[in-house]
């Protein structure tokens, strides 16, 4: 975990009922949490370990609409609007700054790729827009790469992942909501099939609505309730520079490298064209169902069996309501960094844009992804479990659309009017 991530002092205390309880704290429970403050809801947020201990602190801050799927804009658009008001809601800073997004192409087809999206999403009346090779280099000068052209989008932005969520919580707090943290919810529990409250490790809350936003736990947490969320877990490795004297404050894409500016000055570093794939039970039993993923990005991601398959596999699937559940088992799931991906990323990146040459490495880390078949999150209702909905299922893109997910999810416990039309995340459509 990045060592800049602020903490949250919250209370201890378990109150005995509440209207709603949201289980996780990363960027989707605490905008959730918000959410239902500011409506007079009252509302316990659960977290087994800190609050935005997982990938809510660990991802790389960008906020975009490019390259989304078509269906998935909407969300992006109204988060653009909700990260940009949130100094004013929660009188605190997050980091957000729409400097820009680019992602570059090495090949005239990569170039062809960028362009059906932009012809896909032209309805929409975006800001992306194709660059040459020139523009590329005028608007991030000292480059050395070859590039056939890329993607631009003004609009786009970041916002800095070690201090958004945790500031989001402090604000639900202030506004009225309880969150415990080092607090696991190890099931739900029901009266007549509907929602009554959780069992927690701290003892039971009785509750009408539950949130789960567990990001990569949620499948493990369904599946002991008889619910199949289709997640598998990958890892992304990430590294921050200290301050230099960068290129640019867009943050930009190459095919092997992307970097983009820490509000410190320094530059959040990954290899852009690869990531981990530990295998675990779950990639045997459901990887099938992600075949059309696999063959689109098979140099993508890079397999391996080892203790990952080991340690999942000691972790219980089933457990009753007294038992130490998974999550008290792990409190914060902090994968190590993959030193060799990281480095993979320095030398593309130097490579490219020699001026990183001299940047120092101030810290490394790595972090889960929880992606679906279709690499879009589910937001939805759980009709066989009245009273609970889930906000969950990411895909490695869930912080820059974090608020604007967790409202929604709030507009649907609440049953009010949603921010946009949730039917791209209907659970049923996996
Ligand atoms: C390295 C990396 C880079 C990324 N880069 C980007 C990016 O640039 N832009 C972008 O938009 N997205 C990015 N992402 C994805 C983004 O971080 C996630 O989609 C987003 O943070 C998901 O938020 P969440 O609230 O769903 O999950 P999380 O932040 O994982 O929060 C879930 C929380 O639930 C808690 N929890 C789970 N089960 C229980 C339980 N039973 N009881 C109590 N607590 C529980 C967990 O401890 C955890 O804190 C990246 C992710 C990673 C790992």
């Amino acid at each position: 975990m990045t060592k800049t991530l602020e903490k949250v002092h919250t209370s201890d205390q378990l109150p005995d009922s509440t209207t709603v309880v949201i289980i996780g704290g990363g960027i989707v429970g605490v905008t959730a949490a918000l959410t239902l403050a500011e409506r007079n809801i009252p509302v316990v947020l659960l977290e087994k370990g800190h609050v935005a201990g997982e990938q809510s602190s660990r991802n790389l801050g960008w906020i975009r609409k490019t390259s989304r799927h078509f269906e998935d804009v909407p969300l992006a658009v109204a988060a653009d609007k909700l990260w940009a008001e949130m100094p004013a809601r929660i009188g605190k800073e997050v980091g957000y700054k729409q400097a820009g997004i680019m992602f570059l192409a090495k090949t005239e087809e990569q170039v062809a790729a960028h362009e059906s999206w932009l012809k896909s999403v032209e309805s929409l009346s975006l800001d992306s827009r194709i660059m040459s090779s020139k523009e590329i280099n005028d608007a991030v000068p000292g480059g050395k790469g070859d590039w056939a052209g890329g993607i631009y989008t003004p609009s786009d932005g970041r916002a800095e992942p070690a201090i958004a969520a945790s500031a989001i919580a402090q604000a639900a707090i202030n506004k009225g909501a309880t969150i415990v943290q080092h607090c696991a919810v190890r099931s739900l529990s029901t009266i007549g099939g509907k929602i009554s409250g959780v069992v927690t490790e701290k003892g039971e809350i009785r509750c009408e609505q539950v949130l789960l936003a567990g990001g990569a736990w949620s499948r493990r947490f369904l599946g002991n309730h008889g619910v199949a969320l289709l997640t598998l877990p990958l890892v992304c490795s990430v590294m921050r520079t200290k301050p230099i004297d960068g290129p640019t404050d867009i943050a930009v894409g190459g095919p092997d490298f992307s970097f983009r500016k820490h509000q410190d000055g320094g530059f959040i570093i990954t290899q852009r064209g690869a990531l981990d794939a530990p295998l675990t039970l779950d990639h045997l039993l459901i990887g099938w169902r992600y075949l059309s993923q696999l063959r689109a990005q098979r140099s993508f991601l890079r397999p391996s069996l080892g203790m990952d398959f080991l340690k999942d596999l000691q972790l219980a699937r089933r457990w009753k309501t007294h038992q130490i559940s998974p999550f008290e088992k792990v409190r914060v799931n902090d994968p190590k960094p993959n030193p060799d991906l990281n480095q993979e990323a320095f030398t593309n990146l130097c490579n490219a844009w020699p001026v990183f040459n001299q940047a120092e490495i101030d810290e490394e880390w790595a972090g889960i992804i929880d992606v679906t078949p279709d690499s879009n999150p589910v937001i939805d209702r759980i009709e066989a479990i009245p009273g609970l909905t889930i906000a969950t299922g990411f895909s490695g893109h869930g912080f820059g659309t974090g608020p604007a997910a967790g409202q929604l999810a709030a507009d649907l416990v609440s049953n009010v009017e949603p921010l946009i039309d949730p039917s791209p995340y209907r659970f049923d459509r996996l």
